[in-house]
């Protein structure tokens, strides 16, 4: 029995492969590398010294998928596959619709053809929407800012739908929050497309000196410093959140939704101290203008996850600092 990671080369599903491949699971990877390197699977061999099973192709490839499904015995996927960037779906609302629903339901319609029932979805806390109050629980409201949120929140809705249809059927919604930092090996991280959109990746160019220096977007927020606050949770965490979703879908039914995070917020200024704390590198920066999406505040109650799914995150921020750096600095041009 394996399970079957759609997007598994990318930055949390090339960590999660190494997690699940530690504790004896046997996994596959379908990735058309879009926004990966197919190097990074010789990075995870490295590190795990396994050979694990990869077939390039889109997940929205119907037949390719169902190929897969034909030659292996998948128990349970754990679907990454799709478009992120926010800013980008904001311009092109169309393309990120099509690409990440379509690509849900066929895997969901090949998953039903070959009698598979298990699935762990990659949501994300921003189907919280601009946030009443903090820390949030997974019963709170939700509503998104721009189209990326909006195509995770109608995948968890069609999920589910498919829950209630199918009394066979597990699903797992587990919403992200701020994942940065890297394997301790340095050997895989977050390689970001052109100019980064995320903080850590922001930080840690400057850092190596590819970009000059970082613009912090506002410093006048509700906020004890002024600037935005957030649940920054290691990789490798998140990644294990995975394992522990894994052996959820196995024994229950229906669909759950589940926080990942730390609980604990942290302000853009506590990030650029303590990554010159971690590293001793200062990283220059000037206050520019609020961008616009962005909230205030964000960060979860990670009390559901810790009592249903046995998982807390146990890295620190010095240790995300650690591994962005390690990460970053020796793989200064990405893999
Ligand atoms: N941020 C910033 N400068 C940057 C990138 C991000 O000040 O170059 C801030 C952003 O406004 C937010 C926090 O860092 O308050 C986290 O942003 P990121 O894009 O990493 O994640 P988000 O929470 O928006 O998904």
């Amino acid at each position: 029995m394996a399970i079957l990671l759609t997007g598994g080369a990318g930055y949390i599903g090339s960590h999660t492969c190494i997690e699940l491949t530690k504790e004896g699971y046997d996994v596959i990877i379908v990735d058309d590398f879009s926004n990966s390197s197919p190097k990074v699977m010789e990075r995870v061999k490295e590190i795990t010294g396994k050979d694990i099973p990869l077939y390039r192709a889109d997940v929205a490839d119907k037949e390719a998928l169902s190929r897969i499904f034909a030659e292996n015995d998948i128990e349970t996927v754990i679907h990454f596959a799709g478009f992120k960037a926010v800013g980008e779906s904001c311009r092109l609302p169309v393309k990120y619709y099509r690409n990440n629903i379509d690509s849900t339901l066929t895997l969901l319609e090949v998953m039903a053809e070959y009698g598979v029932h298990n699935i762990v979805f990659s949501s994300s806390a921003t189907v919280y929407g601009v946030p009443k109050k903090v820390p949030l629980t997974e019963d709170m409201d939700t509503g998104c800012t721009n189209p990326y949120g909006w195509t995770k929140l109608m995948i968890e809705q069609i999920l589910r739908d498919t829950a209630t249809a199918d009394k066979e059927f597990s699903a797992v919604l587990l919403r992200y929050f701020n994942p940065i930092g890297a394997h301790e090996s340095g050997r895989i991280g977050e390689l970001p497309n052109g100019i980064p959109n995320n903080l850590m990746p922001y930080i840690t160019q400057v850092a190596v000196g590819k970009l000059k220096q970082l613009s912090v977007f506002g410093n006048d927020y509700p906020t004890h410093d002024g600037t935005g606050v957030r649940d920054f949770i290691h990789v490798v965490d998140l990644a294990k959140g995975h394992v522990a979703a894994v052996k959820y879908v196995a024994s229950n039914k229906g669909a759950e939704v589940f926080n990942l995070g730390t609980g604990i917020g942290n302000s853009v200024l506590v990030i650029v101290k303590a990554f010159k704390d971690a590293n001793g590198i200062e990283i220059p920066y000037v206050i520019a203008e609020r961008r616009s999406g962005d909230v205030a505040e964000c960060y979860a109650d990670p009390k559901k996850a810790f009592e249903g799914l046995g998982w807390k995150a146990e890295k620190n921020l010095t240790d995300m600092c650690k591994d962005s750096w390690r990460w970053q600095s020796s793989n200064p041009d990405g893999y």
